[in-house]
């Protein structure tokens, strides 16, 4: 990560700082959103290239393996499980046990292979066929409430169908690293889970922004936790956020 001057970070925060006087709590949480997202998209490089092109059935699926689990690892499980059953429909049809034992490599598979053929039951029953490309035709908040309708989908879920897959919807995912990022900045309350912060982290950014704006922006975010704001040591020290951060450590605060 580039390094930073401490002076230019102070300095770019006082436009913000003004604001704040004047403006009342979700004016200014906007302002400091928007802030952070100007500061974080040339540490990480915005536009950042989408790290998938699936299906949005096929995403659902990987999205649903993903919990709890390493990239890679949910990775090659969605591989193996592809190898294996070619068509979801071959998924539905298969022992419970065979897919268990596809996708041992990802956390909990023993819950995952059942709640995954339930899902796809749930799709096939509500739509008529197993595929969600018509939620392409839907508003992002039909869409998505479309999805959480099924047991077992949840926000995070829903919003990563359709930002991530090649639907390419204007959708906000919120990850555990996009969450503790925005909770120590402040974004959101400390206490509030991941699930209720996703409309919260999306009402700060602007209702018009387009799909690669709102993946941008969680990426930078999950990327700022991943590589700076560590879960147990966050490195406040190289950190370009460090003059709006309420939890930043204080031998980095501005005096
Ligand atoms: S200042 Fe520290 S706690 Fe705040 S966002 Fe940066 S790394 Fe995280």
């Amino acid at each position: 990560m580039p390094s930073a001057n401490r002076h230019d970070l102070f300095a770019a925060a006082r436009p913000l700082r003004a604001a704040a006087a004047t403006d009342g709590p979700p004016a200014d949480l906007t302002a400091k959103a928007l802030e952070i997202h100007r500061r974080l998209c040339p540490v990480y490089g915005c536009p950042i290239p989408y790290f998938h092109s699936l299906d949005p059935l096929s995403e659902l699926v990987s999205s649903l393996l993903s919990h709890r689990t390493r990239n890679a690892d949910s990775g090659r499980a969605f591989k193996a499980l592809r190898a294996r059953f070619p068509d979801w429909a071959d998924l539905l049809a298969a022992p419970v046990e065979a897919i268990e034992e596809t996708i041992r490599g990802v956390t909990w598979p023993e819950l995952k292979a059942p709640r995954i053929q339930a899902v796809l039951r749930a799709v096939e029953a509500r739509h008529g066929g197993l595929s969600l490309d018509f939620l392409g035709e839907m508003t992002v908040d039909a869409a998505r409430a479309w999805l959480e309708a099924i047991p077992g989908i949840g926000p995070k879920t829903s919003a990563a169908v359709l930002s991530f897959s090649v639907l390419r919807m204007a959708a906000l995912p919120v990850d555990s690293h996009h969450h503790r990022v925005a909770q120590r900045l402040g974004l959101i309350g400390p206490k509030m889970d991941v699930g209720p912060s996703h409309p919260i982290l999306r009402s700060q950014l602007p209702a018009d922004w387009s799909a690669q704006d709102l993946y941008d922006n969680h990426e930078i975010l999950m990327l700022h936790g991943q590589q700076v704001c560590h879960h147990r040591k966050p490195a406040c020290c190289r950190c370009v956020l460090v003059d709006l951060c309420p939890s930043a450590q204080v031998a980095y605060r501005e005096p």
